[in-house]
């Protein structure tokens, strides 16, 4: 498990676009990601489309939402685990191939904020499904998730060719 530090939104955007440039080439192709809503406020979900639309913009990497969990490499997990949700949470997870990576975006899924031991809820997300990267942040800013997905990408990298890319290694 991997934490994003708080002041996620202190990296440099530069320096996480060509970190993920270069885990995508080094990997083979660019990771697809399936959102799933777990009953967040939606806060988080707006920075998630932000992350991915003009102004950040990881879509011109080829990371991209897709429609199913069967299509994808990573999921992204907001909100936090309602009792609604907790059986279709687990059932994404099943559903989505290995090598699967699993992103807790927000405060919510990372320690359950405000909803912690709710009878309503079931957050922290790892207590339902296994996590592999933290956003904290409520809600985390794009910058964050752009770097929870660096380190999503770093882990896939491991799961796939069992090392990370030397500095200025760019292809295989
Ligand atoms: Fe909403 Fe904050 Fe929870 Fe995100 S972390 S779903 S913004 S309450």
């Amino acid at each position: 498990m991997i934490k994003v530090p708080v002041n996620g939104n202190s990296l440099e955007r530069e320096k996480l676009e060509k970190r993920i440039a270069q885990l995508c080439r080094f990997i083979g192709r660019s990771p697809w990601v399936f959102h799933v809503n777990s009953g967040s406020c939606n806060g988080c979900d707006i920075e998630i489309i932000a992350a991915l639309t003009p102004r950040y913009d990881a879509e011109r990497f080829g990371v991209k939402l897709v429609g199913s969990p069967r299509h994808a490499d990573i999921l992204l997990v907001t909100g936090p685990v309602t009792n609604q949700s907790l059986e279709r949470v687990k059932l994404v997870y099943e559903q989505t191939p290995e090598p699967k990576i699993v992103i807790a975006v927000g405060a919510c899924p990372t320690g359950g904020s405000v909803f912690y031991e709710s009878p309503f809820t079931n957050a922290p997300l790892d207590r339902v499904i296994p996590v592999d990267v933290f956003v904290p942040g409520c809600p985390p800013r794009p910058e964050a998730i752009l770097h929870g997905v660096v380190l999503a990408l770093e882990k896939l990298a491991l799961k796939i060719k069992g090392k990370l890319p030397e500095e200025g290694e760019d292809n295989e």
